[in-house]
């Protein structure tokens, strides 16, 4: 039988941090990942410290884990407005903070837009904002996140091993969103040859050790579409086959997969979602 990787979902905390435990165990996710805060307001509510220590100490007694935060969807560390800038910085800050608190893996977010200034100039200015962030904050990571990509947007392999080349921090690492890398063009299909060659190029580009988290979603949009529309497991552009393909690629097996598709109910990942990719791995 074939080694599985731990895998998990995103889950909600609507009911107080605790019921990320409950929605996850309810699903049969492993590890997973959570908003630590609002994922729509610059001002993050910090969790008190009792529900803190009651979800670690649950955590601990279910063995489950690692736990991710997914950041912001406001955050642009990329943008060339002054103003969105600093709110970045602090929004991440405090997210980074929260996931220090939870004993997190780390916080998960997306590299973002350099839209109205020059890619390099942006890049820059990224590499600058992600060393305030962690000079803020000690204990938990950074995970850099790929993006369906289009226009302006950073995080192609070569963007990301620009940033994680120049940031030089043990702090920072990359999660792989499956769905992400075919709508950015980054893959045109999960085949067995090309799912080599782009794992050989972030090899290239990061060393596959710091790919800590692969957030597997299948995509409702085609290759190429640079529009960020997740997919249940196997129903959409990768498929099944894809899945297969790709849970043969035994330099993934030691990463969390988190799942964060619509689910069949519409209500995010569940069992089925998460049986469905347990199966590609037998
Ligand atoms: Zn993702």
């Amino acid at each position: 039988m074939k080694k599985k990787p731990n895998i998990g979902a995103h889950v909600r905390t609507e009911g107080g941090l605790v019921s990320a435990i409950e929605n996850a165990e309810r699903i049969g996710a492993k590890c997973f990942q959570i908003f630590g805060a609002s994922p729509r307001q610059w001002r993050a509510l910090f969790p008190k410290e009792e529900d803190v220590k009651l979800f670690k100490k649950l955590l601990k007694e279910k063995e489950l884990g690692p736990v991710f935060l997914h950041a912001s969807y406001l955050v642009n560390l990329a943008s060339a407005n002054g103003d969105i800038l600093e709110k970045s910085i602090k929004n991440l800050s405090d997210h980074l903070q929260i996931a220090s608190m939870l004993g997190a893996e780390g916080l998960i977010f997306h590299v973002g837009s350099s839209r109205g200034m020059e890619k390099k100039k942006a890049l820059d200015q990224e590499v600058s904002a992600m060393k305030e962030v962690l000079k803020n904050v000690t204990g938990s990571s950074l995970i850099m996140e790929n993006t369906a990509g289009g226009g302006e947007k950073i995080g192609s392999i070569e963007d990301i091993g620009y940033l994680y080349g120049n940031i030089k921090s043990d702090r920072v690492n990359i999660c792989f969103d499956t769905a992400h890398a075919l709508e950015a063009g980054m893959i045109e299909s999960y085949a067995p040859p090309r799912i080599k060659k782009l794992f050989d190029e972030w090899e290239e580009a990061v060393g596959l050790e710091h790919i800590v988290a692969i957030h597997a979603n299948d995509s409702k949009t085609t290759y190429n579409s640079n529009h960020d529309r997740h997919e249940n497991i196997g129903m959409g552009e990768i498929g099944m086959e894809g899945f297969k393909d790709l849970a043969k690629e035994k330099r993934l097996l030691d990463k969390c997969w988190i799942l964060e598709v619509p689910g069949y109910e519409g209500n995010g990942p569940d069992r089925k979602n998460i049986e469905t990719l347990s199966s590609c791995f037998l």
